[in-house]
C-alpha cells in the first residue's frame, strides 16, 4: 500500500549539507566556509557572495522561489519572512534571480511586533537576523512553494538576544571552551571542539480534525478546558507501545519523509501511554542543530496531520486525567573526534575523567536546580510538573545503582574500588538468548537521569523551545568545569588534587542525587528536608532567573546580561498571564454560549416530560425528577462560578503587566477556572450526550 521512497537516497535531499557545499562550491570556498562552521572563523563578504550564490542555484533546483531568515523569537514559535531572489525588471523586462552574502549573512525584520521585554524601546524597532552557519539551510515545500531557510539568530540593534538560538550559541562556546580545558588535563591534545549533543524525544496526540472544531477550547488554547472523563482512561496500559493503527501508520510514513528530506534523522517511533498519543524521537546532534530540528519536526507532525484530516496537539495536556505530552531532552558532551564525555566504560570507578565530568554536572544541577525548573517553565507544563506522571516538580538526579554505589564508595573512603556488574538475564526459555543486562534498572519518574552515556532532562514540555534547557544545562556545566580546571591547573599534584576534587563534589552534592520513585508522596518531604527548591508553578520558577547567583553566571560566561535575563523573565511573566487570560475568556464564552443554553435545553427537556408521564397517570416521575433537580442545582453553580470568574477577568487589566499580573491569574483565575470546570463536567455525566455541545473525551482520544 502507497509508495516507498529510497530512505538512504532521500535523506536530506532537500538540504544545503556538506556534501551539497563539496560538491557546488569552489575548493577554496569550501575549505573558509568549513573553517567558520568548525572553528568559529569570521566569514569575508567575499566567500558569503560565492556560497550565497551556489546556495541560490541549488535551492532553485529545488524549486525554491523565495528565500528566508528563518528565527526563533521569544514566542515560542518560529518567524520568518519571505523574500523572492527577483531583481527588479530589467529593460527588456524580464528579471535576473539573485542572491548576495550580504542577504545571506545578514537580515532586518522590523522587530517591533516580538517580545522584547522592554529591552527595546518601541521607537528602536531595528532588530538583525544573523545566520547561523552551523545548522544547515534548507528548502521548505509546502502551499507557499519553495523556501530557501536560513536558519538564524535574531539580536536587538544594540546586540541584546531576542531569540532562543543567540544564547545557546554562546552556551555551546562556553562549555567547548570550558570542557576543553578539562580534557587537556587527562592528557587530551588532540580533540579540538566538545559540542553538546541533543537527542529530544516529542511526544504528541493526534485528534479528529473534524472533532477538534467544535472544541473552541482546543481550538483557541491548545487544551481542553471541560471534560469529564471516559470510562475507561490510561489505566489499561493497552497504549503505549501498543499496535498502531493503520491512519496513524500512514500519517507517521508522511512524518518520516518530511524530517529525512529535511535531514531530519526520525527514528524511533510508538504509542505513548495515552489513548491517542505518540511519540517520535530523531537521533542526537548538536544542540543548536537539535533545537532547529526540533522546532521544524513540530511544524511537520502539525501540517501532516492538517493532511490527514487530523490536528496534531503539542499541548502539555491537552487533556485532565490522562498523560500530558513532554519532550525528553537527552544531553551528552561529545569530541569532534568522537568522545563522550559521559561515557563511563565498563569500570566507572577507575575511569577519573568520567568521575571528574559526573560530580562536575551533580554540582550544577545541585546548585542551579532552581534554573534547571524554570527552563522548563512553560504554562501548559504547570498541569504536568508534579501531577501524578513524569516527572516531578522537583529537581533531583537519578543515577542508578551501579553509578550511585561509585559514589558512595567514593564518599565513604575516598576511593572507589570497584563497580557492580551487569549478571545474566535469564529467562528460563531455552530457545531464548543469554544476554548480559545492563548494571542498571531504569528509572522513569526522575526529572535528571543519567542513562547510560548521557542525562535525559523529562521536564520539558512537548510545545516548548528545546533551547532554554540547554542554555541551563551548557552554561552551568561550563561554570563547574572553569572551577574545577582553575583548581586542577594550580594544583601541584594533580593526581591528589584530582581525587579530592572528585570526592568533594560527590560529598558536598550527595543531595541532589535520588534513586527512588519521584511520584511518592515521601519524596517532596525529603526533598524539603534536603532543601531542594520545590517550585510548583511557572510563576514561581520565573524569579530563578534574575537572581544574583543568575546573573553572576550568565554574565561570566557571556550568555545573558542581566538586562537580557530581567527581559526574559518580563516576557515570561507575560506569556503565563496572556494565556490564563485567553483560557478564562475561552471558558466562560463556552459556558454561555454553549453549556448553559444546552442544560437549560435538557432541563426543560426533563421538565415536559415530567409533565406529560404524570398526564397518563399515576406514573412513577421521580428518576426525571432527580435529575432535573441535580441538572438544575450544577446549572446554578456554573452561573455563580461563570460570573467569579467574569469578574475576575474584568480586573485583569488593572494588573500591572509582568510579576503583578502573572501572580493574581496564578493566584486567583486558574483556581475560578477550576471552580467553574467542576459542575460543568458533572453535568456532562448526566446531561443527554446528544444535546451535549461538544465531542466528549471519549469521543476525542478513543475515535481517531
Ligand atoms: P529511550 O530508551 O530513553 O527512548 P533512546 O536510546 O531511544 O532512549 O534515546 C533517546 C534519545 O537519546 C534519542 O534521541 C537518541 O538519539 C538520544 N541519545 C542517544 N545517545 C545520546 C548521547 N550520547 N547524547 C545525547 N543524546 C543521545
Ligand atoms: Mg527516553
Amino acid at each position: 500500500m502507497g509508495e516507498y521512497i529510497n530512505v538512504a537516497e532521500t535523506f536530506g535531499c532537500d538540504v544545503f549539507n556538506d556534501s551539497v557545499m563539496q560538491e557546488r562550491l569552489p575548493k577554496k570556498v569550501y575549505k573558509e566556509l568549513k573553517k567558520t562552521i568548525q572553528e568559529g572563523k569570521e566569514l569575508s563578504m567575499e566567500i558569503a557572495d560565492v556560497v550565497a550564490h551556489e546556495m541560490k542555484e541549488w535551492a532553485i533546483e529545488k524549486g525554491a522561489t523565495h528565500y528566508s531568515h528563518w528565527f526563533q523569537p521569544l514566542t515560542g514559535v518560529t518567524a520568518e519572512k519571505h523574500d523572492a531572489f527577483i531583481t527588479a525588471p530589467m529593460e527588456n523586462g524580464k528579471v535576473l534571480m539573485s542572491f548576495s552574502g550580504k542577504e545571506l549573512i545578514k537580515g532586518e525584520p522590523d522587530a517591533s511586533s516580538f517580545p522584547s521585554g522592554g529591552l527595546r524601546a518601541t521607537f528602536e524597532a531595528r532588530g538583525y537576523t544573523a545566520w547561523d552557519c552551523t545548522s544547515p539551510a534548507f528548502v521548505r515545500h509546502d502551499a507557499a512553494g519553495g523556501i530557501l531557510c536560513i536558519p538564524t539568530a535574531f539580536c536587538s540593534y544594540t546586540g541584546e538576544a531576542l531569540d532562543q538560538k543567540t544564547p545557546l550559541l554562546r552556551s555551546m562556546e562556553a562549555v567547548n571552551t570550558q570542557a576543553l580545558r578539562l580534557i587537556r588535563l587527562f592528557g587530551n591534545t588532540t580533540s579540538k571542539k566538545v559540542t553538546p549533543s541533543v537527542g529530544a524525544e516529542q511526544e504528541y496526540f493526534l485528534i479528529d480534525k473534524d472533532k477538534w472544531l467544535q472544541r473552541k477550547d482546543l481550538t483557541y488554547t491548545g487544551r481542553t478546558l471541560f471534560g469529564a472523563m471516559p470510562p475507561k482512561g490510561q489505566e489499561m496500559d493497552d497504549h503505549y507501545l501498543g499496535t498502531i493503527r493503520q491512519r496513524i501508520s500512514a500519517y507517521m510514513k508522511e512524518v518520516n519523509e518530511e524530517c529525512w528530506k529535511l535531514g531530519i534523522s526520525a527514528k524511533t517511533q510508538h504509542n505513548e501511554v495515552a489513548p491517542a498519543q505518540h511519540e517520535l524521537a530523531p537521533i542526537y546532534e548538536a544542540a543548536n542543530v537539535a533545537a532547529d530540528h526540533n522546532q521544524m519536526m513540530m511544524r511537520i507532525l502539525k501540517k501532516v496531520a492538517s493532511r490527514h484530516g487530523m490536528r496534531c496537539l503539542l499541548h502539555e495536556k491537552p487533556f485532565a486525567g490522562v498523560n500530558g505530552s513532554g519532550k525528553h531532552n537527552n544531553w551528552s558532551l561529545t569530541t569532534d573526534d568522537g568522545i563522550n564525555l559521559l561515557e563511563p566504560g565498563k569500570t566507572p570507578h577507575e575511569n577519573i575523567q568520567f568521575l571528574l565530568v559526573l560530580t562536575c554536572i551533580l554540582k550544577a544541577v545541585d546548585e542551579h536546580a532552581d534554573l534547571l525548573r524554570e527552563s522548563a517553565a512553560d504554562v501548559g507544563n504547570d498541569h504536568r510538573l508534579g501531577g501524578n506522571e513524569a516527572p516531578p516538580a522537583v529537581i533531583s538526579v537519578f543515577l542508578g545503582e551501579q553509578l550511585e554505589d561509585v559514589l558512595e564508595q567514593l564518599i565513604s573512603t575516598g576511593m572507589a574500588t570497584h563497580s557492580k556488574k551487569g549478571s545474566k538475564l535469564e529467562t528460563g526459555v531455552k530457545t531464548l538468548p543469554d544476554f548480559m543486562k545492563d548494571a542498571t534498572d531504569r528509572n522513569r519518574t526522575s526529572p535528571f537521569a543519567f542513562t547510560g552515556n548521557k542525562f535525559e532532562f523529562r521536564m520539558v514540555g512537548s510545545r516548548d523551545s528545546i533551547s532554554s534547557c540547554n542554555v541551563v544545562l551548557n552554561t552551568i556545566a561550563a561554570e563547574v568545569f572553569k572551577e574545577a580546571c582553575d583548581r586542577l591547573e594550580a594544583a601541584p599534584d594533580f593526581e591528589l588534587a584530582v581525587h579530592d576534587l572528585i570526592k568533594e563534589y560527590a560529598t558536598d552534592h550527595q543531595r541532589i542525587v535520588f534513586n527512588g520513585n519521584g511520584y511518592a508522596p515521601e519524596w517532596e518531604e525529603e526533598a524539603k528536608r534536603r532543601g531542594l527548591p520545590i517550585l510548583r508553578s511557572m510563576v514561581d520558577a520565573i524569579p530563578a532567573l534574575t537572581t544574583e547567583k543568575s546573573v553572576k553566571l550568565f554574565e561570566s560566561f557571556g550568555v545573558f546580561t542581566r538586562a537580557e535575563l530581567e527581559s526574559r523573565a518580563e516576557i515570561q511573566y507575560e506569556i503565563y498571564a496572556k494565556a490564563i487570560n485567553i483560557e478564562a475568556k475561552t471558558m466562560i464564552d463556552i459556558a454561555t454560549k454553549q453549556i448553559i443554553p444546552a442544560v437549560i435545553k435538557y432541563t426543560t427537556v426533563l421538565a415536559q416530560s415530567i409533565n406529560e408521564v404524570k398526564a397518563v397517570g399515576e406514573i412513577d416521575t421521580s428518576v426525571q425528577l432527580g435529575l432535573l433537580k441535580e441538572a438544575s442545582k450544577l446549572l446554578k453553580e456554573t452561573n455563580i462560578a461563570m460570573k467569579a470568574l467574569g469578574d475576575l477577568v474584568a480586573e485583569f487589566p488593572s494588573y500591572p503587566e509582568g510579576e503583578d499580573r502573572a501572580k493574581f491569574c496564578r493566584n486567583q483565575i486558574v483556581p475560578a477556572m477550576e471552580a467553574l470546570r467542576a459542575p460543568v463536567d458533572a453535568l456532562e455525566m448526566i446531561v443527554d450526550k446528544e444535546m451535549w455541545p461538544m465531542p466528549s473525551y471519549g469521543d476525542l482520544i478513543f475515535e481517531v
